[in-house]
C-alpha cells in the first residue's frame, strides 16, 4: 500500500484525543511531501543534521519532533524550529535545551524519557530521577523549556503482556505526576508494532514509523 493509504488507514483507527507523529528517519523528503499532502502535519526525527536538512527543504508549517537520543553539542541546529523534543534524559541536556532556546526567544517544549524496558541499551530515567528533576531548584529556574509530558520505549519482544505492563506502569506514574505538574498531559508511547496496545494503556501521542513509510533499510 502507499503512504498515503497506510496514513489514512492508521489515522482513521486511532481515537480522536491521539496524536500521530509519523516517524520519517532515513525516508526522503519525497516520501514526506506524500504524508503532508494527505493532511500530515508531524513528523519525527532521530538525527538532528538529517532533520535540519528536511526542515530547510519541506513546508514550514510542518511540527518536527526530534525522537532520538540527543548529542547536546547538536541541539543548537534545531533549536530555532523544533516543535517537542521526545528523548530528553537529563538535567544537563534540559539546561542545554534552554540555553539554545533562549537565543531564540523561544520556549522549547520537551518529554522526559523514562526507562521502562529491562534492557539496557535503552536510555532513560528511573521514575526517582525524573521526580527529584521536577522538583529541583535548577529545573525550576529554566524559563525557556516546558517539560509537557513523558516518554518511553518497551523492551523489543513478542511478549505482549510484558509490554503491556511496561506501558501500564509508565502510565501510573504519569498519572501521579500530573497530579502535582498540571503541564504534563502527553505520554508518547507506541511505534508501529504496538501502539494499539500503548493506546489501551494510555498514550496520548503515537510515534509510527514502517507502518506508514514502509520498512527501514538501516536503523
Ligand atoms: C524509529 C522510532 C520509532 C518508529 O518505529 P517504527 O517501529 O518504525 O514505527 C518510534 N520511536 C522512536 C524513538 C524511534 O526511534
Amino acid at each position: 500500500m502507499s503512504i498515503s493509504e497506510n496514513l489514512k488507514n492508521i489515522k482513521s483507527s486511532l481515537p480522536e484525543h491521539i496524536s500521530l507523529v509519523a516517524v520519517s528517519k532515513t525516508k526522503p523528503a519525497t516520501a514526506i511531501q506524500e504524508a503532508y499532502d494527505v493532511g500530515q502535519r508531524i513528523f519525527g526525527e532521530n538525527k538532528i543534521q538529517e532533520m535540519v536538512d528536511k526542515y530547510n527543504e519541506l513546508p514550514k508549517d510542518i511540527k518536527w519532533h526530534m525522537i532520538g537520543h540527543l548529542q547536546r553539542n547538536k541541539v543548537k541546529y534545531m533549536a530555532h524550529f523544533v516543535d517537542l523534543i521526545h528523548g530528553v534524559d537529563s538535567i544537563k541536556t534540559l539546561k542545554e535545551i534552554d540555553k539554545q532556546a533562549k537565543k531564540h526567544h523561544r520556549i522549547i517544549n520537551c518529554l522526559l524519557q523514562a526507562k521502562i524496558a529491562e534492557e539496557d541499551s535503552k536510555f532513560g530515567l528511573s521514575f526517582t530521577v525524573i521526580k527529584e528533576i521536577l522538583a529541583s531548584e535548577e529545573f525550576k529556574a529554566l524559563e525557556n523549556i516546558k517539560v509537557i509530558g513523558l516518554m518511553g520505549m518497551s523492551t523489543f519482544t513478542d511478549n505482549t503482556d510484558q509490554i503491556k505492563s511496561e506501558f501500564s506502569n509508565l502510565n501510573s506514574f504519569f498519572k501521579e505526576l500530573g497530579t502535582q505538574h498540571e503541564t504534563l498531559n502527553v505520554l508518547s508511547i507506541g511505534m508501529s508494532g504496538d501502539y494499539p496496545l500503548a493506546i489501551d494503556c494510555g498514550s496520548t501521542m503515537v510515534r509510527i514509523g514502517s507502518a506508514i513509510f514502509g520498512n527501514r533499510e538501516y536503523q
